[in-house]
């Protein structure tokens, strides 16, 4: 099947930004059997535009198109292929939800010209972008497919990785098959270089990582003759990553670390409890959102002065002389908590989320106490990060992970 790449934006064309969509996009076609036969460059003109598009369906069954999704007037894409495939437009009910949502949760007025990236040509799939505001989408009409991409090269990647290559695969005889592996502990760049062996000169299975929130996500996907072939292929490869990486994988079916913890409390009958400092209440969060949670899940105290801190039972020495944020702290708030609550983990986290800390002391700088089956501990954390928000969301989830790797019989780091 042929193809070919219409990359739209006039900041190409004057050179200040390099086309790199169109060697990824050109990359994963050949990869996937489609024989790309043009790359066009056009302004944001929609006459332009219009013309290219004609040109490159004369000569091939599949276009993609990268830019011009966006929300400004210059934004054109879906409007001419929309009018190429002779459909009208219709305003999506999931993308407009989304954009509230995106808006609401940013706490900004959303802009009226926004509202236009809700609309999309009617009969298409759309690909709901959970990176960007402008979604993607694809369509068929008469044998002939054009699947339209937002422009930033993230944005792009991550609609081609969710939902483009599958739609994709169905227009070729080669079936996809795809898992998702989850990581914690380990950044992007380490875990790019830990796996590199595998990921060099790999074309099928393929290896993509991306980061999220504190922890990374592997995507392992096949395309073959056949599904069976395909599923095999992506367990092979994912049982050497496993025998690469496998410390700092914790679901082998993308689920969240929340829902593994929960899942292994309840197989081992235990219970939970919490105290927090800097997270103010976001661990107890994160595990009652978890289906379930009640069965494992007793209570999180937030103890967020000095004062509740001695309410919980912290002896007031301690703190005076180690400091509300230190070793000592984190170790005297778990042990209290476990004479409180008798939860068979008991966690706790004191440190600075900035964007300031106190003197000697570094912003990031954190400690997560734990008791368990009768052992008190600590681990020490230094994010290097001033970002209040990133920081107390990397504490709550390096909290997950410490109740993880107790659950899993682990050496706590
Ligand atoms: P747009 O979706 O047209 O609003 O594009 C938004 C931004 O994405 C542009 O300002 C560029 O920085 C980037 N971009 C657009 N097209 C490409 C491309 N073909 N390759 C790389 N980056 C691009
Ligand atoms: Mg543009």
């Amino acid at each position: 099947m042929k193809a070919s790449i219409i990359a739209v934006g006039t900041e190409l064309l004057f050179g200040q930004t390099v086309n790199t969509n169109a060697a990824y996009l050109s990359d994963k076609l050949n990869h996937m059997g489609f024989d790309v036969m043009y790359h066009f460059v056009v302004g944001d003109n929609p006459k332009r535009l219009k013309e290219k598009l004609a040109e490159a369906f004369s000569d091939t069954d599949i276009v993609l198109l990268t830019g011009g999704l966006g929300p400004t007037q210059d934004d054109l894409t879906k409007e001419m292929v929309a009018e190429y495939f002779g459909v009208e437009m219709y305003e999506d009910k999931r993308v407009l939800e989304d954009l509230v949502e995106f808006f609401r949760k940013r706490g900004g007025r959303m802009a009226e010209n926004n509202l236009k990236q809700a609309f999309l040509p009617a009969g298409c799939t759309p690909l709901y972008n959970a990176s960007g505001t402008a979604p993607g989408f694809a369509l068929s009409k008469n044998g002939k497919t054009a699947i339209c991409f937002p422009g930033p090269p993230r944005e792009m990647k991550w609609l081609f990785e969710h939902g483009a290559e599958e739609y994709l695969s169905e227009l070729t005889e080669k079936k996809m098959y795809y898992r998702v592996i989850r990581t914690i502990g380990i950044g992007e760049s380490d875990l790019e270089m830990l796996l590199m062996p595998l990921i060099d000169g790999q074309t099928d299975p393929t290896i993509a990582t991306y980061a999220k929130e504190g922890e990374c996500t592997l995507r392992v996907a096949s395309q073959r003759d056949s599904a069976e072939e395909a599923e095999a292929a992506v367990n092979e490869m994912i049982s050497r990553i496993s025998g690469i990486a496998g410390e700092y994988i914790y679901s082998l079916d993308d689920e969240e670390l929340s829902e593994v913890v929960v899942r292994l409390l309840k197989e081992g009958s235990m219970t939970i409890s919490a105290a927090e400092s800097c997270t103010g209440g976001a661990f107890a969060s994160i595990i009652t959102s978890v289906a379930g949670a009640s069965e494992v899940f007793k209570s999180s105290y937030v103890t967020y002065s000095d004062e509740a801190k001695t309410e919980l039972g912290v002896d007031r020495d301690i703190i005076a002389g180690s400091g509300a944020v230190s070793a000592e702290t984190a170790e005297a708030m778990a042990e209290a908590l476990f004479k409180r609550t008798g939860a068979e983990i008991c966690l706790s986290v004191t440190g600075y989320a900035g964007p300031e800390a106190e003197p000697g002391h570094d912003v990031g700088e954190a400690y997560i106490g734990y008791m368990y089956k009768g052992k008190i501990g600590h681990t020490r954390l230094s994010t290097s990060r001033i970002d209040r928000e990133w920081n107390r969301n990397y504490f709550k989830l390096r909290m997950l992970r410490t109740a993880y790797m107790l659950l899993r019989g682990q050496d706590i780091q």
